[in-house]
């Protein structure tokens, strides 16, 4: 990988290697967990590796770093060989160095997502997309209540397609029972 890292990039690279827990997950998890949701972390064989499953939900949350995900990107329309990155935004500023790296390289990550999400959704999950900036302190509430609407909203429309018994009770749908907070990847 060419050294033409911004310091936050080199950063954000450097948290990711000293811990799978970035802080912006973190974040997301705590809220969670405060809120009495639980949910199971890393769930192999899941597409994508979702960093949050909710089965209870049948919701995968990822929560993506805006530069490596290109939060906001247009990178499909750009022109790689030329080295013009179309349509930067607020929180994912493609290096003018070696530009044509970076769009080639975010660009492959927002084409794995996609397929990821679509595997998902085609295997009835609702997939959760929160990202890094809309975790900062002031928009994290806003942005939790958001996705606890559409946990909701999701878990209803699903609830009422198989509810022909409506007392039925899965086995997934029960809550998950453990107390010890570390087992939900957060520190309280
Ligand atoms: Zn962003």
């Amino acid at each position: 990988m060419p050294d033409t890292m911004t310091p936050q990039q080199r950063h954000y690279c450097m948290s990711r290697i000293r811990s799978k827990d970035t802080t912006p997950e973190k974040r997301v998890r705590r809220w969670l967990w405060r809120h009495g949701y639980r949910y199971r972390l890393n769930v192999k064989g899941v597409p994508g590796k979702p960093d949050i499953v909710m089965r209870k939900y049948r919701t995968a949350i990822f929560v993506n770093g805006c530069f490596w995900h290109g939060h906001g990107v247009q990178l499909g329309i750009g022109n790689e060989k030329s080295g013009i990155s179309a349509g930067d935004s607020a929180c994912c500023k493609i290096p003018k160095t070696n530009s044509e790296f970076w769009v080639a390289k975010i660009r492959r990550n927002q084409e794995r997502d996609r397929k990821n999400y679509e595997i998902l959704s085609e295997n009835g999950w609702q997939v959760i997309v929160v990202w890094e900036c809309q975790l900062k302190p002031k928009t994290l509430e806003q942005t939790m209540l958001q996705v606890e609407i559409q946990l909701h909203n999701f878990y209803l429309k699903t609830f009422n397609r198989r509810s022909k018994s409506y007392i039925r009770i899965e086995e997934e749908n029960l809550p998950m029972v453990a107390e010890d907070p570390e087992e939900y990847g957060i520190d309280l």
